[in-house]
């Protein structure tokens, strides 16, 4: 695999960091997640929009512009002849000195490594993930917002850890004051009563793949609405389902080991399955 850093394509096996690059030391940098269907970069401005916003928010400037990464991805695309793919551009603060101030950061890192992809939950599209919720709450927005897609994880990868050893296939965050805020890698959404919810993105990332869902539920006459939302809703809800870069669009059928609806995928995640499916066959960037 070729994989782009600092200007140049490389073999992933040349592709190497400092160990005093500020992102290995203390995370600091941002990324994103992109997939590609047909050889066609899906959202790709949205994504590299939300890069540079993340970027712009922990005050790291790339350095390039927001059409000079937009390049890079679908070029890393190319020379690794992928048609569906999985993206994976970094921008970290670059090499320093071992103490954290980022003034002795030079130049920031940028990486793009792409890899073939195909469904990440296999045939759990078909029968629901089981998933828990995790006591690990989601980072508060006046701590590390949500919102900035940084390479500081650990409160994501201390839920999925938890998942991992309750038999969990995803974790379920809350926020702090008990409030549904979403998965591991994913947002969240139920369905009652024909009408979708989704909680409102302060305390969880705002997800492309969310976008595009919301717009579906307009294009498809499917009511939704923004609101808060607790365990009760989750528990008591005929159908939940995530939505992410890498997960997709998959339902949910057991939380915390109580069936959800009936215990299979339901209706209204069928329509959007299939609606979704058709919008990432037909749009994308060459
Ligand atoms: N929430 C978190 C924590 C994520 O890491 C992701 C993945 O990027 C999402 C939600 C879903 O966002 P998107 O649909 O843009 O991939």
């Amino acid at each position: 695999m070729l994989v782009y850093i600092n200007g140049k394509y490389v073999p992933e096996d040349q592709a190497t960091v400092s160990i005093f690059d500020h992102g290995f030391l203390y995370g600091d940098g941002v990324f994103e997640g992109i997939r590609a269907y047909n050889g066609r970069v899906f959202r790709l401005s949205e994504h590299v929009d939300r890069l540079f916003d993340s970027a712009k928010a922990i005050d790291l400037n790339p350095g390039i512009t927001r059409a000079e990464m937009a390049e890079i991805i679908k070029e890393t695309l190319r020379k690794n002849d992928l048609k569906d793919a999985y993206i994976r551009p970094i921008i970290s603060r670059g090499k320093g000195t071992m103490g954290l101030d980022p003034r002795h950061c030079e130049n920031p890192t940028i990486i793009c490594a792409a890899s073939a992809w195909g469904a990440m939950y296999g045939d759990l599209y078909e029968t629901g993930l089981t998933a828990v919720t995790v006591c690990v709450r989601r980072n508060p927005p006046d701590t590390l917002p949500p919102n900035i897609k940084s390479l500081n994880y650990l409160n994501n990868i201390l839920g999925k850890i938890e998942a991992n050893y309750k038999g969990g296939d995803e974790a379920i965050f809350l926020d702090r004051t008990g409030k549904l805020a979403e998965g591991s890698g994913d947002n969240i959404y139920l369905i009652k009563n024909g009408v979708l919810s989704t909680p409102p993105t302060i305390n969880n990332l705002k997800g492309i793949t969310r976008s595009v869902l919301l717009d579906i539920c307009a294009k498809l006459a499917i009511p939704f609405e923004i609101c808060e939302l607790g365990l009760f809703d989750l528990y008591t809800a005929d159908e939940v389902l995530v939505t992410g870069t890498a997960a997709e669009i998959c339902a949910i059928t057991k939380i915390d080991g109580r069936m959800i609806g009936n215990g299979v995928p339901g209706p209204v995640y069928k329509k959007l399955l299939a609606a979704f499916q058709t919008e990432t066959q037909n749009s994308g960037d060459a």
